[in-house]
């Protein structure tokens, strides 16, 4: 069974069409998407929509989770609470019912799968260093847990010195963002992995950002959501 894992992809529909233009091609059984389907972008609705239709398995995060219940926008930094106030307007009815419904984790192949952390997955956690990821271990039984949130994606081991995923070990892995990646490297990101012989592939691909940055300035969203697409950041 072959998995791709998507994340954040915060309604840039360009990033996202590209990525499931080639996921048709990598010969994927299964599709599922860690969250933040929503905010930041242009295309909240859309993106809704193209996630539905293409996924089997949809995960809550932080910022869909904000964008039907404003009131836990309260933390976000003023750009991000901007844009969870237009995409609350935004959003249809029957999206807003579709994302109240979404599960904080799942369990798939014998796999775990969650927007921030497995500790308090409610509360959104970031596990960005080695002892974020350590503390976390201990809360999941799965031999793999996939993440999204930072927007980084990483690979992190119960073992320090075993950074290649194999069978036997315990792994916490970032599969990155689709609509905003903030690794300095602009491109989009997503993961594949092969439940059978627990290959794991990090998929980086260019797609239109200009398209994607005309549309944010356009909605009169921030502009600095618009110009940190080109910096991966
Ligand atoms: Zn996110």
């Amino acid at each position: 069974m072959r998995v791709a894992i998507i994340s954040d992809i915060h309604s840039n529909l360009e990033a996202l069409n590209t990525a499931f233009s080639v996921i048709a091609v990598k010969n994927v059984d299964e599709i599922i998407c860690l969250g933040d389907v929503v905010g930041y972008g242009p295309n909240p609705n859309e993106c809704v929509e193209v996630v539905l239709k293409h996924t089997q398995h949809i995960i809550l995060g932080n910022h869909d989770e904000a964008a039907v219940n404003l009131a836990t926008a309260e933390y976000f930094n003023p750009y991000a609470r901007i844009a969870a106030e237009w995409t609350n307007k935004e959003l249809t009815q029957k999206n807003k019912e579709l994302l109240r419904k979404l599960p904080y984790t799942i369990e798939r192949h014998g796999l775990l799968f969650v927007h921030a952390s497995p500790f308090q997955p409610e509360l959104w956690y970031y596990i960005v260093s080695f002892s974020d990821a350590q503390k976390n271990f201990r809360y999941f039984t799965q031999p793999v847990c996939f993440v999204g949130h930072s927007h980084v994606p990483i690979i992190f081991s119960d073992d320090l010195w075993t950074p290649d995923v194999q069978r036997g070990g315990k792994y916490i892995i970032n599969v990155g963002s689709i609509g905003q990646p903030r690794d300095h490297d602009p491109r989009l990101s997503f993961g594949v992995f092969d439940t059978e012989t627990w290959q794991y592939e990090n998929v980086r691909l260019e797609y239109d950002m200009k398209e994607t940055a005309r549309k944010i300035r356009i909605a009169g969203l921030p502009t600095i959501l618009a110009d940190r697409l080109f910096d991966g950041k």
